[in-house]
């Protein structure tokens, strides 16, 4: 990897030292074939800005490359994003019937709130965090009952975007606690079903507006106590995304701006996120792409692409990426080759 900072000898380079995920991404590159610069955050004295890298292939610039590490890629749905996605659910449900000819079959608490009519909840958004707060809270209530002393391992699921209230949480206890006592007693709670020595069921729980509380729990029969381990699926935060990649659009465009003069090179964006993006929208990749549009293609009209990758830096070379071709009208199109790397997905939009 070529260093331009070794061009400013006279300057302090403390912000350039690379992260583990633009060390990742320089790997990655490198081992594509391709020669990685990695750019100087001083180059032009405090106020320019810059992406991380230049990418060329047989002395030619190719792309340039900002990587951007989101920690907080996870919480629920905010406001606008939570209206809108009800609104489109409508719209596509309504098209979905007029073309099979069927009525739409819905409950008036559902469409009402596919039309805009039920407000966001006031106590707000969901998080990770508040996540951790729930595990506790069931933990602390499990322990003190008989049922904790059962050789049970408990794996709840929870895909719930709003807050979870006290009362609400030790309903689900108390139902909990049943389920726990018949497989404890060797039989299959009622509604779940027994695979492999794998009990798993749902929680689904409709509270007030159209909304539900909706936990999927497994359980097996393992260890000599009771064990509670739970997992949210709260949703990405793209709100979080678009903001990361307005921030890399401007940095790019400036370095182009300054430095290439008319010459035009692809912009590409790489970002590390928490949650792996295929799976969280596999049974719908249409509302995936339609997400890309909305926060990235439209907001950020430069890139070319952008690569989403889990922070795992174990085995750089086969990192795998899902990337996303931006078909921009004024922006030079990425060589879809520079990912193929075998695991890596790609995606047209
Ligand atoms: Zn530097």
């Amino acid at each position: 990897m070529q260093r331009e900072c070794d061009k400013y000898l006279h300057l302090n380079h403390e912000s350039c030292k690379l992260n583990q995920a633009e060390s990742a991404v320089a790997t990655f590159f490198e081992s594509r074939g391709l020669s990685v610069e990695r750019l100087c955050a001083r180059w032009l004295s405090e106020k320019g800005l810059s992406p991380d890298f230049r990418m060329s292939r047989d002395n030619q610039p190719l792309f340039l490359c900002e990587v951007k590490l989101i920690w907080s890629s996870t919480a629920a749905l905010p406001e606008g994003d939570w209206h809108y996605n009800n609104t489109e659910e409508y719209r596509r449900l309504i098209e979905e019937s007029e073309k099979q000819k069927v009525p739409l079959l819905a409950l008036p608490d559902q469409i009402a709130l596919w039309k805009g009519e039920i407000p966001y909840p006031a106590e707000g958004r969901n998080t990770k965090q508040k996540e951790r707060g729930y595990e506790e809270k069931i933990k602390q209530i499990l322990n003190k009952l008989p049922v904790a002393l059962l050789p049970l391992e408990v794996t709840l699921h929870r895909h719930d975007p709003f807050i979870w209230r006290d009362e609400e949480i030790q309903a689900f206890v108390i139902d909990l606690v049943e389920k726990l006592e018949l497989i404890g007693s060797g039989q299959i709670p009622h509604d779940w079903y027994c695979d492999f020595g794998t009990y798993s069921g749902h929680y689904r729980q409709p509270r007030d507006h159209g909304r539900f509380i909706h936990n999927f729990i497994r359980v097996q029969k393992r260890g000599d106590h009771l064990v509670l381990n739970s997992i949210s699926h709260l949703g990405i935060n793209w709100q979080k995304i678009e903001k990361d990649c307005r921030e890399a659009q401007r940095q790019i465009r400036f370095r182009l701006y300054q430095e290439h003069g008319g010459q035009d090179l692809a912009r590409v964006v790489v970002l590390f996120i928490e949650e792996d993006l295929i799976y969280e929208y596999l049974p719908d990749l249409d509302k995936l792409k339609d997400q890309i549009k909305r926060h990235i293609q439209t907001k950020s009209p430069d890139l070319s692409a952008v690569a989403f990758c889990n922070p795992i830096v174990s085995d750089l070379a086969n990192l795998r990426f899902i990337v996303f071709h931006l078909a921009q009208e004024h922006t030079l199109s990425l060589p879809k080759s520079i990912f193929d790397n075998g695991v890596s997905i790609q995606i047209d939009l």
